[in-house]
């Protein structure tokens, strides 16, 4: 329905020329246009105006003036009171209205349309108003528009709340820079308490990042990118830095020109924390605090690169404290920490700057000098030095939780030069150097040498070869004689010989430690303690050689085996030998680790009526401690001492304490190495009860021990009793 144009008519109401190009203007104006009388009732609305206010103009005239008609709705959302209506201000005040945002709420529609009003009194002569003119135009789409920006707003304002990113933003083109509330906050400002000053975050950035940001951004800006991320520092109002990531858009014209870069910077405080953190369990020693073994290997390869480049000579010293464990076991792991942390304090304080210092893991230490001379024997002369420095303050009593320890540590050291080399082998290298000088002595240095290599190399074709010899039952026992202190045949000690080739026989000082390093002991000594045991079943039938004991000689790592008990009882069931003639001959050195669970494993043994008789005696750890506690028969005195016992007063001494030492404890004594009368007779006078030597008896075969001693004892017996 066409509007009827709200216009002046020729006094006939026919419309004339201008007046109808006038209402035809009107009708198409993209505008509201609607004329109030001076009630305020409607006498006419183009159709812009109907259709914005959604009724027709019939229903627009009937409305009444008074606005109860209209639903309008201020620019917030909230109802507009009809005396804020336009028509209603204007006749109210008699004042115009400019640009006022008005919703018109539409029942009909179910919306609501947005318009700028604008509206203004007609008067007649007399002055009064006789007609409003109210004008609008649609805004409703900018108004949407404004709506959803100010909801995308709230929500990103919102999202940045529960973040710790801090938004900023930077339009090239001005050079103006927006730094956000939270942004200066990052930094322990208060927003706004700094001048907005676009060359804050340069001036803020760290010294020591400037340049690169810099240099960032000169590239990033020419090139092609959309996005960038970067890691640097701003200083803290504190003083102190915050390392920020930093990532961001850029905005290019068509041209690909840099306009605008804005984006947020994460606060990385936290994270590098961790990062840290993970960094220092990772490759850090959490007791001693120095590198460990993942650093050291990293480093290693880094440092055989550099000095290859430069042709120098470098060295890998290997490091482990001689007897930790026994410390660790006597007193404690909390004072084996305490000496670890202490040997580490005093290496670093012994050290130069450039010298690399790691721990292992245990009591393993490694050190890593570089830059050494330019020849072997300059390099070798140099880690000597630092060798005997090292010696030096670890030799040095420690003072742990109280008391007064000793340590010193065994050096193996390696060189390496130009050529590139593998660092396990150098390892291997150092580690061999180590334990050549624990075999030497220990609290020395010793240098990896190629002889080393190929001894490791024996050693290894030497286990292949037991291990067949086991096989082969090319194991046999001698047999030496013991006699009491009136010269009559008390026992024999059983002695393994190894028949490898048709007439070679081995003696057990060539294989027994092999066969220890090479986990063939326990397997040799069973296979010993069998023919043993045998040899005791048969002896028990033989009228002369029934009363004989034999001593077996036991390796520490056989009494480090739980089951070894279980095992001895069932060779026993099984051969029929009497228990109570078996003597197992022990070292100290079984003392040395856990003495508890040994002692239980002694006590099952004693047990089953099996006796223990302490090999070597005054040789090993001279603890008498154990002497008490452990369940010993006998004290076998070392043979160093029974060879001098006749020439040296020092010996002689010994000799007569440790047998005075065992009367008191109610152990026997056995002298091993008897090879001459005067010491014969000096023990025999001292009141040793066995004797054992070559001035007695040599070992020999066990045919040969039985026949010689069974008839021998016959001889003896038949010749007495005539
Ligand atoms: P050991 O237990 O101290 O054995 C005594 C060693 O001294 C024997 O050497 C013996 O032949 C030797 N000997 C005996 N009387 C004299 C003497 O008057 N003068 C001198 N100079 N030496 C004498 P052998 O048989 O070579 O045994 C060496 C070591 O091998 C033994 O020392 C023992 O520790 C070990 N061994 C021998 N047999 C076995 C075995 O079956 N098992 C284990 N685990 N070790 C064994
Ligand atoms: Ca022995
Ligand atoms: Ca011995």
């Amino acid at each position: 329905m066409p509007a009827n144009p709200p216009s002046a008519r020729r006094a006939d109401g026919v419309p004339d020329d201008a007046q109808r190009r006038f209402d035809d203007l009107l009708a198409h104006l993209p505008a509201g246009v609607v004329m109030h009388d001076g009630a305020g009732r409607v006498v006419a609305a183009n159709r812009q105006a109907l259709a914005l206010l959604g009724r027709t103009e019939y229903e627009a005239r009937e409305a009444p003036g008074g606005g109860d008609a209209w639903h309008f709705v201020r620019a917030d959302g909230s109802q507009m009171p009809p005396s804020e209506y336009p028509v209603n201000a204007v006749l109210r005040t008699g004042a115009k209205v400019s640009d006022l945002v008005v919703g018109v709420s539409r029942p009909a529609h179910g919306d609501v349309r947005w318009a700028i009003c604008n509206a203004y009194p007609e008067r007649d002569e007399r002055g009064a108003i006789h007609r409003v003119v109210v004008c609008f135009t649609d805004c409703t789409a900018l108004k949407d528009a404004e709506q959803s920006l100010h909801k995308s707003e709230e929500r990103m304002r919102l999202a940045l709340q529960g973040s710790t990113d801090a938004p900023w933003d930077w339009d090239l083109v001005t050079g103006e820079l927006y730094y956000s509330p939270r942004w200066w906050e990052m930094l322990g400002y208060v927003p706004g308490e700094q001048a907005a000053d676009p060359e804050a975050w340069v001036r803020l950035t760290h010294p020591e990042d400037r340049i690169s940001v810099v240099a960032f951004l000169d590239e990033l800006l020419p090139g092609p990118r959309q996005a960038y991320s970067m890691e640097f520092r701003l200083r803290h109002r504190d003083g102190h830095y915050v390392p920020v990531l930093s990532r961001g858009y850029i905005l290019r014209d068509g041209a690909g020109k840099a306009l605008r870069l804005s984006g947020t910077n994460t606060d990385l405080t936290e994270r590098k924390q961790a990062e840290r953190r993970i960094h220092e369990l990772a490759y850090f020693d959490q007791l001693t605090g120095l590198p460990n073994r993942r650093f050291l290997l990293e480093e290693l390869s880094q440092i055989l690169a550099r000095n290859s480049r430069a042709g120098r000579h470098g060295a890998l010293l290997f490091l482990d404290l001689d007897n930790f464990k026994l410390l660790n076991d006597t007193m404690g792991h909390d004072v084996g920490d305490l000496l670890l942390r202490e040997v580490a304090r005093r290496l670093r304080r012994a050290l130069r700057e450039g010298d690399h210092l790691a721990r292992l893991g245990g009591d393993e230490f490694v050190i890593v000098l570089e830059n050494l001379g330019a020849t072997p024997a300059e390099a070798t002369a140099e880690v000597q030095a630092v060798g005997r420095k090292v010696l030096e303050v670890l030799g040095e009593p420690f003072e742990l939780a109280g008391r007064q320890c000793a340590s010193s540590p065994s050096i193996g050291a390696t060189l390496f030069d130009g050529h590139p080399t593998d660092i396990d082998a150098l390892l291997r290298q150092a580690d061999l150097a180590m334990y050549r000088a624990k075999d030497e002595g220990r609290n020395t240095l010793r240098f990896f040498d190629p002889g080393m290599q190929a001894a490791v190399d024996r050693q290894a074709a030497l286990s292949a070869a037991l291990r067949t010899g086991l096989a082969r039952r090319q194991f046999v026992l001698y047999f030496q004689p013991q006699f009491g202190h009136d010269g009559s045949l008390v026992g024999a000690e059983a002695l393994v010989r190894w028949k490898r080739g048709t007439d070679e026989l081995v003696g057990p000082g060539e294989f027994i430690g092999a066969a220890e390093s090479g986990g063939l002991i326990s397997a040799l000594g069973m296979d010993v303690l069998e023919q043993g045991c045998h040899a005791l079943a048969r002896w028990a039938r033989a009228p002369h050689l029934a009363t004989l004991k034999l001593a077996v000689n036991v390796s520490v790592h056989q009494l480090r085996d739980p089951d070894f008990p279980h095992a001895v009882a069932t060779l026993l069931a099984a051969t029929g030998a009497g228990a109570d003639r078996l003597t197992l001959e022990l070292t100290e050195s079984v003392f040395a680790r856990n003495p508890d669970d040994l002692v239980d494993r002694m006590l099952q043994l004693r047990g089953l009526g099996v006796h223990f008789a302490l090999d070597d005696f005054g040789t090993g750890y001279s603890s008498l401690a154990y002497l008490a506690r452990f369940p010993l028969a006998a004290l076998k005195i070392d043979r160093s001492f029974v060879q001098d016992v006749d020439h040296d007063p020092n010996a002689s001494s010994i000799v007569e304490a440790i047998i005075a030492l065992a009367r008191k404890l109610h152990l026997a004594t056995i002298a091993e190495g008897v090879e001459l009368d005067a010491q014969h007779a000096f023990l025999a006078a001292h009141g040793c009860d066995v004797m054992q030597g070559y001035l007695l008896g040599r070992p020999v075969a066990m045919d040969e021990f039985e026949r010689r001693y069974g008839r021998a004892q016959a001889q003896a017996a038949s010749g007495s009793s005539t």
